[in-house]
This record gives structure tokens, sequence and C-alpha cells, in this order.
């Protein structure tokens, strides 16, 4: 989608520190980190919220945790945990209407979130 900020940093026309990608996913750094480690997980195709997930993305939406869990381990930090969120609309806090699952590790986290 020609103007989402998550389709140009796919696209590479907005810049981003990539953690890890491949054909369908990508992960990448978030700006403005809420942990030590914080990667925001997309699916490279445009997916609006989790309330436009149909039923052919259930196997993107498996390999979008596969791919954080897989990253959370080759960093170390899948054994003392980490929390996975996926925001959707405006009582979510969803500020980024691409699909995306927050990794954030390196620190306990607290419940419940605010
Ligand atoms: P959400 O509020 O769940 O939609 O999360 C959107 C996330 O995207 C926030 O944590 C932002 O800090 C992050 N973000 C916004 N712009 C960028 C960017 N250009 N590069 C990396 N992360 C970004
Ligand atoms: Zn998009």
């Amino acid at each position: 989608m020609s103007d989402c900020l998550f389709c140009k940093i796919v696209a590479g026309t907005i810049p981003a520190k990539k953690a890890f990608e491949d054909d369908e996913c990508l992960g990448f750094f978030d700006i403005h980190p809420q942990a030590p480690t914080h990667v925001l997980v997309i699916p490279k195709r445009h997916v609006r919220t989790v309330n436009d997930l149909t039923i052919e993305d259930e196997r993107l939406l498996g390999h979008l945790f596969l791919s954080a869990a897989r990253f959370a381990k080759t960093q170390g930090l899948a054994d003392s945990g980490y929390r996975c969120v996926v925001n959707c609309n405006a009582h979510g806090g969803q500020t980024v209407f691409h699909l995306h699952v927050h990794l954030l590790a390196g620190r306990p986290m607290t419940w419940p979130p605010g």
C-alpha cells in the first residue's frame, strides 16, 4: 500500500535497522524502543489490523510468531522470556496500520498493561 509507513520500510524507501528477513516477513528495530530489545515483526504483504486477517492468513500469522521466537532464541532472550504484543485499532493502541508483532525483551515486563 503506497501510503503505508511499514510498506515503505519493506520496499526500502524508508530506512530501518533490520533484525531478520525472509520472503514473507521482516523484523526491524523499533524507532522508540520500550525495552532493551524491541523488534517489530511484520508481514511483507500489507495487512491493516488483526481484524483484517482471513483464514488464508493463518499460516502467515504462525510464521510471524515463529520468526519472533527464532530471533529471541538466537539472541539468547528465550529462556529469560519476552513479550509479544499485537495492538489493534484505537483501544488497542495501534498507531501504524500495518499488522506488526512487537517483540519486547531484555527486562521484566509488568502486568496489567496500561
Ligand atoms: P503500534 O502503536 O502498536 O501501532 O506500534 C507502532 C510502532 O512503530 C511504535 O512502537 C513506533 O515506535 C514504531 N515506529 C514508528 N515509526 C517507525 C519507524 N520509522 N521505524 C521503526 N519503528 C517505527
Ligand atoms: Zn503496509
